[in-house]
């Protein structure tokens, strides 16, 4: 009997945990996280504007562990020993005779004054932070923004930051307090969400302008302070500064020999597979894989490593070499709380709708909350 370990318990973890028992009805199949919970990261965009309280994003794993006979290591993964043979963590070692590994990517914080910019992607803590800090100001200056990582541009989650302007936006005007507020958007780039496809950059943009936000774009960021936001184009006056950073991969790497690729992420191959490592794969936001220049870092792109992964693992069991490679496809909705707009992009095809022209309002309002775990 095949005994499988998974790292993580996010979405490329839970994909790939679902295709494997599919496949291997026999093996044993170990997540290793620091809790047997699935945060549903998309949805921390309605936690400010107390669209969903933090306790609609946890979701307990213990029913889809059941369901798909699951075993759960509750740790932190520190490092690999044996060429990944066994995984260390805080809570012991696990030995493995095939390794996934899906724990996620995390944020730089290298900028001087970091800690004056709230995250919203780091989690339900964050968000909550955020909408006190929104709920306390009866008018006042809001810098919105987000940075990449400069060694690997695709390493960056703006769309979550347009989603968050444009629903603070429509929800100050639902109060009738917009007036009250200066919005301005800022980001190195002079064109922010470019991977999303020029037409949405220009739509976005658009939209801006429209509804009064101010932008501050192409000038590299310098630094924080609690009342600015400073870049070489100049300092933006702020109450709130709401800033995401580009994305690295996750610190435990540090204690491996794991390759990585220039922007810090395990490096993948087309197969999903860790170079130098037998039987070791990874999926989602740790791994850097080939592909277009806008391959995204999303939950629909880590299930689709995941399945890939899954697949080609399997087949490295049984000695065989691997088939499956993911198809490169970036899909989301910028929600912008009373609408929102489709992007689309495979390396055949580029498309930017407005959602509602797809899915009836009902399904647009919690569309982030569908989810089959
Ligand atoms: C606000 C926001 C909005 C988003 N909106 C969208 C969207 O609309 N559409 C979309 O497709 N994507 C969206 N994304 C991106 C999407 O959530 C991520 O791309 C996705 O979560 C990546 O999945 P993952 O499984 O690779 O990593 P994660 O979901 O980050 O999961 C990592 C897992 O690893 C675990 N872990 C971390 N470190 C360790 C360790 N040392 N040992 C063991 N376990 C560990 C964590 O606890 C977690 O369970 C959004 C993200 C955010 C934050």
């Amino acid at each position: 009997m095949s005994n499988i370990v998974i790292l993580g318990a996010g979405f490329a973890a839970l994909a790939a945990a679902r295709e494997l028992r599919k496949q291997l009805p026999q093996a044993r199949i170990t997540l290793v996280a620091p809790k047997a919970e699935f945060v549903y990261l998309p949805s921390l965009i309605w936690i400010p504007t107390q669209m969903r309280q933090s306790s609609d994003l946890i979701l307990p794993l213990q029913a889809f562990l059941r369901r798909h006979r699951l075993d759960f290591h509750a740790a932190s993964v520190t490092h690999l020993k044996n060429n990944g043979r066994t995984v260390v963590t805080d809570q012991g070692e696990l030995h493995n005779d095939a390794l996934l590994i899906a724990t996620g990517g995390r944020f730089i914080k290298k900028l001087p004054g970091i800690e004056h910019a709230l995250t919203l992607c780091e989690g339900v803590k964050a968000a909550e932070t955020i909408r006190d800090r929104l709920h306390h100001m009866s008018a006042g200056r809001i810098a919105f923004g987000f940075g990449g990582n400069p060694q690997e541009p695709a390493a960056m989650r703006g769309g979550p930051m347009f989603e968050l302007l444009f629903g603070v936006e429509s929800w100050l005007r639902r109060q009738g307090r917009r007036k009250d507020f200066q919005l301005t958007f800022f980001s190195p780039a002079a064109e922010p969400g470019k991977r999303l496809g020029g037409k949405a950059v220009s739509g976005l943009l658009a939209r801006m302008a429209r509804l009064n936000i101010a932008t501050h774009l192409g000038h590299t960021l310098q630094g924080f302070t609690e009342t600015q936001v400073l870049t070489e184009g100049g300092q933006i006056d702020t109450d709130l500064i709401l800033f995401m950073p580009g994305l690295t991969g996750p610190q435990w790497l540090d204690n491996t020999d794991l390759p990585r690729s220039a922007g810090g992420f395990i490096q993948a191959d087309e197969y999903c597979q860790v170079g130098g490592y037998e039987r070791v794969f990874v999926a989602g936001d740790a791994g850097s894989f080939p592909g277009p220049d806008w391959l995204p870092k999303q939950a629909h792109m880590a299930e689709l490593q995941a399945r890939a992964a899954a697949r080609n693992l399997l087949l490295s069991l049984q000695n065989q070499p691997p088939v499956a490679r993911p198809k490169p496809e970036l899909m989301c909705i910028i929600d912008t709380l009373d609408s929102g707009i489709l992007v689309y992009r495979s390396p055949q095809r580029s498309r930017v709708l407005p959602a509602s022209k797809l899915f009836p309002e009902s399904v647009l309002t919690c569309h982030k909350s569908i989810t089959t775990y």
